[in-house]
């Protein structure tokens, strides 16, 4: 355990918010940036001591933390009509039309390129390869690597994606973090390498959980504050001010999510209950999950 400087302004001040003990019955401290807000685990594990908590359990058993068969039919449709549902929200769609008419890279024929980054299984680079994309995914857990390759037949490098260099500079079209950003002990340097690896008017798609009031007034039994696997905890402004800082423009941002989790044998005041909580806080822009579409700029190459 390491007390390491803000990742977003470099800060060494912190406020302590409360400690919160992991699944192996180890503390942790959340504390948040004095400078810019930023709600962190500090000290920090480092890569060895969370690597523990990501074993093949973390996929295949149910548990308020990981997934129920992460790997079965039923999970992998649920999460492609989340996947669909964001990128209509995020005016994906649109952004794609848009490139596909007027960007420079996009000559008869070609095909674009994505990229997904902590993709698990590869349920959305399956997703964008059934859009028609040239699509890789990258993957450090061995379980979801073997599936994504051996049972899906997709392209996934297992690999740390900061460590990674295919000589893919200006290469992708579109890169994505679907629920990815927390996890990583980087995640400025990432999304500073993401931006390069995009060609001019390229986007990033971006999901995680959000620091906002749901996460205020729950405090240590937010259903996110799952130590030490989720390292940061980003507010919507702040996420943005980084993306920002780092050159991405034109942000459209969406949140949803209000605390309520799906319940196969819920009774039907519960699934009213959660319908209105979870339209309430998406009009209300109060989600305790948020996502983001940002662009590269056209003619920012590196
Ligand atoms: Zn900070």
């Amino acid at each position: 355990m390491e007390m390491i400087s803000c990742n977003t302004c470099g800060s060494l001040k912190f406020r302590s918010l409360f400690s919160k003990e992991s699944p192996l019955g180890e503390s942790f401290q959340i504390v948040k940036c004095s400078d810019c807000s930023l709600v962190q685990v500090n000290p920090q594990p480092n890569l060895e001591e969370v690597i523990r908590y990501y074993s093949d359990s973390y996929f295949t058993q149910r548990t308020d933390r990981g997934y129920d068969n992460y790997y079965s039919d039923k999970v992998k449709s649920e999460i492609s009509r989340v996947f669909q549902l964001n990128l209509q929200d995020l005016k994906f769609f649109e952004w794609e039309n848009d490139y596909k008419n007027h960007s420079p890279y996009v000559t008869d024929g070609k095909v674009l390129r994505s990229l997904d980054i902590g993709c698990a299984a590869g349920y959305f680079v399956d997703y964008m390869r059934g859009r028609g994309y040239s699509s890789y995914g990258i993957e450090v857990a061995d379980g979801p690597v073997k599936f994504a390759r051996e049972t899906l037949g997709l392209e996934v490098y297992q690999e740390d994606f900061l460590g990674w260099d295919k000589g893919f500079q200006n290469q992708f079209d579109t890169i994505t973090l679907w629920a990815t950003i927390e996890h990583l002990h980087k995640p400025k340097e990432t999304l500073e390498k993401i931006f390069k690896h995009l060609k001019p008017g390229g986007c990033l798609v971006l999901s995680t959980c959000r620091y906002g009031v749901l996460a205020k007034i729950l405090g240590p039994s937010w259903r996110y504050l799952n130590v030490p696997e989720h390292l940061y905890y980003y507010s919507l402004s702040g996420l943005l001010k980084v993306l920002k800082t780092i050159g991405f423009t034109s942000p459209v941002s969406l949140s949803y999510g209000s605390g309520f989790t799906s319940r196969a044998n819920a009774g039907i005041f519960y699934k009213l209950s959660k319908k209105f909580a979870d339209w309430f806080v998406k009009k209300t822009n109060q989600g305790d999950m948020l996502a983001i579409l940002v662009k590269k700029p056209k003619g920012n190459v590196f």
